[in-house]
C-alpha cells in the first residue's frame, strides 16, 4: 500500500474557528470578563505604575444608545486599554447625566404624570427611577460594546453625594460674588403661571392686530435736518403684532448694513427700510412717497425717537436679527418680552428693561394708565389711544402662528422675570488664561473655545423646574433679601449628601438651615428658593465628584475626550465652574471627535432613513466590527458610516482574522508542537528572512505605539491591515510554507519561521487588544504563551514595545528590494498559470534573462539559493544577456522571465521537483530532504 507522506508534513493545526461568529461569542467572553473581575485585575495589576486620569463626560440617560455613542464610548476604551496596557494606572468611571427637561417632560407627556395630582418629591422619584432605568439599559449597551470600567461605582448627577459637590461649587461662586440676580425674557403662560420651556410650546393659529406706530424722531445726530429742515413731523415707523407689548418699547432697532429711506409723504416724513417701501405703502394705504434722502442703517445708531405714548425715550440701535421680510426694518424693541431684544439691549449701555406685566398675565404699575388690564383688554385700549393721538399709521387684523402653552393651550407671553446668574467676567480673564495651558486636539479646538469664552455674556443657571439641584439659597421673610453663606452652604450640601437634594423639598427652611441664622435686617424667617440649577451646572460640576484626588482620580484630569459640539457644552461649564472656584482648567488636555454622517456625508435622520443602530450592527457583525470600524477612521472630523462601510469592514475584519489564524495554526495547538519556553530560537540565530520579518513587525511596534500614544487609530488600522495583507500573507507565509510544513518539526530551519511567528502574532493581539477586543481575547486563549505572558486576559499584558536588537537595516533593505522586483517574476507565473503552462507555483522552472549591469539581477544573484524558496518554484536559473523573446519582457526592473514546466520528478512529500529522487518501492518518490525526514518519524 501506498504510503500516506502527508502525515509526516507539519500541518496547520489550531481550534481557533474560522468562522468567526461574533454576535454569539462574544456575550460569552463578556461574562468571563465579568465574571474573572478582569477589570479589578486590571487595576490591580498597574497599581505602582503612574496614573493617567481620564474623566468620563455624562451622556443624558434617555432612550437607547446611538452611533455617536457608541464612537464616543469605543475611543475612550480604546484609550483605556492602550493606557493600562502600556505603562499607566487608568481606572474609568462611566458617568450620566440624569437630571433635566426632556426627562420631565418625559413623564408628563409619554407616562401621562398629572402634575397637579402627585407632589414635588413624588414627581422627583418618578424621574429618579426613569433616569435609573435610563442608566441601566445605555449601561450594558456600552458593556457589550467591550467597554470596560468600573461599572459598580458609575456615576449619575443624582447622586446624594455628586449633589453634594455641586452645592459647594455654587456656594463658592457665591462667595466669590460671582452669582447674581437679574432679568431675562421666557415664556411665561399666564393661566399656569409659570415658565415655559422651548420644548413645551406649540405653535397654533391666533387673530391679533397687526399694527404700524410711528415714532418722533427726537435726536438726528444732524443727519436729517439737512433734507427735513426740521425734526417735526419726522417718524421712524415699527411694526408690532402685539400691541400690549408697546409700554415695554426702550429701543426701535435697525438692520446695519440695510438702506434706510427718509420719505415725505405730504407734510409727514417717515423713516423705514427701502426695500419695504411699496409693501408698506399698500399696507397703510398711502401712495407713492418720495425718498428725500437714504442712510446705511448703522448710520442712524444711536438717533432717538420719543415713546408714542409714555414720556420716555426710544433710543435707536442696531442688531443682525432684524429681516426684510415684513413690516418696516424699524423692529419695536422691548427687552422685557423678546429674547432677541434683550440680547441686542444687552449690548447697549443704560437700556433698561422694562417689564409692564406680572405673573398672571396683567399689565402692571409700569404700564401707567394700563395697569390692571389684561394682555388682551391691554391691546384693545392702547390701540384705541394711538388711534386717537395719531400715532398708529395703519392696522389690520391678520391670524398668525402665535406659541401656545401645550398644557393649557393659551397664548403665551413673553415676559422677563428675575433669574439667576453666574458673572462669566468677574473670571473670564483666568478661563482665557487656562485655555492656554490645556492640549486642544485637534489643536483648532483652541481657537474655538477661546472665541466661545471671549464672547460669551453671563451664563443663566436658574431653571423654573423641578427635575434637578435646586439653587440653594433662602429668602428672608421680612426683607425678601437672598441669603447664602459658608454656613447655609454647608447646611445644604451636607443634607444632601446625607438625603439626597428631595430634602429640599421635605423640610422648610428652618429644618435645612443651622440653628439661629439671621438675616442682616434681623429676621429670623426664611423661605426657599424653588428653581433649580441649569443641567450644565450639574454635568460642570462631575470633576468635583469623581476627580477626589484618591491614585487615578487626581485633579486635574490627564485627558477629557468628547465630542466637538462640547465646546459649547461640557468642555466650557467644566471650565467655567473650575476656573471660578479652583483658578485652574479641570483638564490638561481635551480631545474631541467629528459627528457621525452617512455613507454621502450626511446627517442620520429617521425621515431619510439613513440612520445606523449600533445595536443593530451588534447583532449583525459583532461588537470587534463596530470597533475596527471606530478604529479606521480619522475621527478628528466627522466620520462616516454605512451598510456598504460596515461590509467592507466585515471582509477587512476576516483578513486579519485570517492572518492571525494561520499564523496560530503554524505554531500548532498548545502542548503539541511549539513551546515558546522550549522552542524558541534566539534572534542572531533566526534564518535571514525570519530576522526580516519580525525586523519589520519591530517597526510596526514603533509606529504603532506612537500612533496610540497620538490618539490616531486610524494609522494603526492602516498598518496592520497592511502588515497581514502584504508581508505577511502576500509573502512571508507563503514563503515560509515549505520550512513550516515540510521540514523536521523540531527542526532549526523550521522552529526559526515559528519563533518569529510567535513573536509576530503575540504581539500582534496586544496591539489589537485595545481595538478588536473579542477576538484579541480569543486568539489569545488559543496561543501557546511563553512563561512572560499572563495567560488569564490579553488584557493582564503589556503592548509590545520596540526592541533595539530585532534591529537589521541592512537586511531589511536588501529584502524589501527583493520583494519589490520579486512582483515581476510572480506576474510571469501568474501568466503562465493562466496559460496553463503550470499548475501550482512548485510545477515551475524559471529562467531569469537580465544584463550584468541590471540591478534586479545583481541582487538576484546576490540571493541565488534563496531564489527558489522565494519564488516558491522549483528550479530558477540566472542567465546574463537579453532575454529571448518567449521570455515575459513587460517589467518593472527590466529582466526577463521564462515559465515553463520543471524538469525531473516530483517529490511526493514536498511537491519540489528534482533531477534526483529516490524510488521507495511503492512507486512514490522522495527527494533527499524528505527522505532523511521521513526515515526518522513513523508513518
Ligand atoms: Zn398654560
Ligand atoms: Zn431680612
Ligand atoms: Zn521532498
Amino acid at each position: 500500500m501506498a504510503k500516506d507522506y502527508a502525515k509526516t508534513l507539519n500541518l496547520p493545526k489550531t481550534d481557533f474557528p474560522m468562522r468567526a461568529s461574533l454576535p454569539q461569542k462574544e456575550p460569552t467572553t463578556l461574562a468571563q470578563w465579568n465574571d474573572g473581575h478582569l477589570y479589578e485585575k486590571i487595576m490591580e495589576r498597574n497599581l505602582e505604575k503612574p496614573s493617567f486620569v481620564m474623566h468620563d463626560g455624562p451622556p443624558y440617560a434617555n432612550g437607547n444608545i446611538h452611533t455617536g455613542h457608541a464612537l464616543n464610548k469605543i475611543i475612550k476604551d480604546m484609550i483605556f486599554k492602550n493606557k493600562n496596557m502600556s505603562g499607566n494606572y487608568t481606572p474609568y468611571i462611566h458617568g450620566w447625566d440624569t437630571h433635566g427637561l426632556p426627562i420631565e417632560l418625559q413623564m408628563l407627556k409619554k407616562h401621562k404624570v398629572n402634575r397637579s395630582e402627585i407632589s414635588d418629591v413624588e414627581f422627583r422619584k418618578l424621574c429618579e427611577a426613569f433616569a435609573r432605568d435610563a442608566v441601566n439599559t445605555q449601561r450594558e449597551q456600552i458593556k457589550r460594546l467591550g467597554c470596560f470600567g468600573d461599572f459598580d461605582n458609575s456615576y449619575m448627577t443624582l447622586m446624594p453625594h455628586f449633589e453634594a459637590r455641586q452645592i459647594e461649587i455654587f456656594g463658592k461662586m457665591a462667595e466669590k460674588g460671582f452669582i447674581y440676580k437679574g432679568m431675562k425674557p421666557v415664556y411665561w403662560c399666564a393661566h399656569d403661571e409659570t415658565a415655559l420651556a422651548e420644548a413645551e410650546i406649540e405653535y397654533e393659529d391666533d387673530e391679533c392686530d397687526s399694527i404700524y406706530v410711528r415714532f418722533p424722531v427726537t435726536d438726528d445726530k444732524g443727519l436729517f435736518t439737512p433734507v427735513t429742515g426740521t425734526l417735526k413731523n419726522v417718524y421712524y415707523v415699527i411694526w408690532t403684532t402685539t400691541t400690549w407689548t408697546l409700554p415695554g418699547n426702550v429701543a426701535i432697532c435697525l438692520g446695519p448694513d440695510f438702506e434706510y429711506a427718509l420719505i415725505k409723504y405730504g407734510e409727514d416724513t417717515y423713516v423705514i427700510a427701502k426695500e419695504l417701501k411699496s409693501a408698506f405703502e399698500k399696507e397703510a394705504g398711502l401712495s407713492d412717497g418720495e425718498i428725500v434722502a437714504e442712510f446705511k442703517g448703522s448710520d442712524l445708531e444711536y438717533t432717538k425717537a420719543s415713546h408714542p405714548f409714555f414720556d420716555r425715550e426710544s433710543l435707536v440701535i442696531v442688531g443682525d436679527h432684524v429681516g426684510l421680510d415684513s413690516g418696516t426694518g424699524c423692529v419695536h424693541t422691548a427687552p422685557g418680552h423678546g429674547m432677541d431684544d434683550y440680547l441686542v439691549c444687552k449690548k447697549y449701555k443704560g437700556i433698561e428693561i422694562i417689564v409692564p406685566v406680572d405673573n398672571k398675565g396683567r399689565l402692571n404699575e409700569l404700564a401707567g394708565k394700563y395697569n390692571g388690564l389684561t394682555t388682551g383688554e391691554a391691546n384693545k385700549a392702547i390701540l384705541a389711544d394711538i388711534k386717537e393721538s395719531g400715532a398708529l399709521v395703519a392696522v389690520m387684523h391678520i391670524v398668525h402662528q402665535y406659541p401656545h402653552c401645550w398644557r393649557c393651550k393659551n397664548p403665551i407671553v413673553y415676559r422677563a422675570t428675575e433669574q439667576w446668574f453666574c458673572s462669566v467676567d468677574g473670571f473670564k480673564e483666568t478661563a482665557l488664561e487656562q485655555i492656554k495651558k490645556v492640549k486642544w486636539m485637534p489643536e483648532w479646538g483652541e481657537i474655538r473655545i477661546e472665541n466661545m469664552v471671549t464672547d460669551r455674556s453671563d451664563w443663566c443657571i436658574s431653571r423654573q423646574r423641578l427635575w434637578g439641584v435646586p439653587i440653594p439659597i433662602f429668602y428672608c421673610k421680612d426683607c425678601g433679601k437672598p441669603l447664602i453663606n459658608q454656613d447655609t452652604v454647608k447646611a445644604v450640601s451636607e443634607l444632601f449628601e446625607k438625603e439626597g437634594s428631595n430634602a429640599w423639598y421635605l423640610y422648610d427652611a428652618k429644618e435645612i438651615l443651622p440653628e439661629g441664622t439671621l438675616c442682616g435686617c434681623g429676621g429670623k424667617e426664611f423661605t426657599k428658593e424653588t428653581d433649580i440649577m441649569d443641567v450644565w451646572f450639574d454635568s460642570g460640576s462631575s470633576y468635583a465628584h469623581v476627580l477626589t484626588g484618591k491614585k487615578g482620580f487626581e485633579f486635574p484630569a490627564d485627558l477629557y475626550l468628547e465630542g466637538n459640539d462640547q465646546y459649547r457644552g461640557w468642555f466650557q461649564s467644566s471650565l467655567l465652574t473650575s476656573c471660578a472656584t479652583r483658578g485652574v482648567a479641570p483638564y490638561k488636555s481635551v480631545l474631541t471627535h467629528g459627528m457621525v454622517v452617512d455613507g454621502e456625508g450626511k446627517k442620520m435622520s429617521k425621515s431619510l432613513g439613513n440612520g445606523i443602530d449600533p445595536l443593530d450592527v451588534v447583532k449583525e457583525y459583532g461588537a470587534d466590527v463596530l470597533r475596527l470600524w471606530v478604529s479606521s477612521v480619522d475621527f478628528t472630523s466627522d466620520v462616516r458610516i454605512s451598510k456598504d462601510i460596515l461590509k467592507q469592514l466585515s471582509e477587512i475584519y476576516r483578513k486579519i482574522r485570517n492572518t492571525t489564524r494561520i499564523m496560530l495554526a503554524n505554531l500548532g495547538k498548545p502542548g503539541e508542537d511549539f513551546n515558546p519556553d522550549r522552542d524558541m530560537v534566539p534572534f542572531s540565530n533566526l534564518l535571514d528572512i525570519d530576522k526580516w520579518i519580525v525586523s519589520q513587525y519591530n517597526d510596526l511596534v514603533a509606529r504603532v505605539r506612537e500612533a496610540y500614544d497620538n490618539y490616531e487609530f486610524h494609522v494603526i488600522y492602516h498598518d496592520i491591515h497592511n502588515f497581514c495583507s502584504i508581508e505577511l500573507s502576500k509573502l512571508y507565509i507563503d514563503i515560509t510554507k515549505d520550512r513550516v510544513y515540510v521540514e523536521k518539526t523540531d527542526s532549526l530551519a523550521r522552529r526559526s519561521a515559528q519563533t518569529a511567528m510567535y513573536i509576530i502574532l503575540n504581539g500582534i493581539v496586544r496591539i489589537l487588544a485595545p481595538i478588536l477586543s473579542f477576538t484579541a481575547e480569543e486568539t489569545w486563549q488559543f496561543m501557546a504563551c511563553d512563561k512572560t505572558c499572563r495567560k488569564e486576559s490579553v488584557f493582564l499584558n503589556d503592548l509590545p514595545s520596540y526592541k533595539e536588537e530585532y534591529k537589521c537595516d541592512k537586511l531589511d533593505e536588501d529584502y524589501n528590494k527583493l520583494f519589490a522586483v520579486r512582483d515581476d517574476v510572480m506576474k510571469a507565473l501568474e501568466l503562465a498559470r493562466a496559460e496553463k503552462l503550470i499548475g501550482k507555483s512548485l510545477d515551475a522552472a524559471v529562467t531569469i534573462y537580465g544584463e550584468d549591469d541590471n540591478e534586479a539581477m545583481k541582487l538576484f544573484r546576490e540571493f541565488e539559493s534563496e531564489l527558489g524558496t522565494i519564488f516558491i518554484v522549483s528550479k530558477v536559473k540566472l542567465v546574463s544577456g537579453k532575454a529571448p523573446e518567449k521570455a515575459f519582457r513587460d517589467t518593472e526592473s527590466g529582466i526577463g522571465v521564462y515559465v515553463e514546466q520543471a524538469s525531473g520528478i516530483k517529490c511526493d512529500r514536498c511537491w519540489f521537483y528534482l533531477d534526483e529522487t529516490k524510488e521507495d518501492g511503492e512507486g512514490q518518490h522522495l527527494c533527499a530532504r524528505c527522505d532523511a525526514i521521513v526515515k526518522s518519524v513513523s508513518i
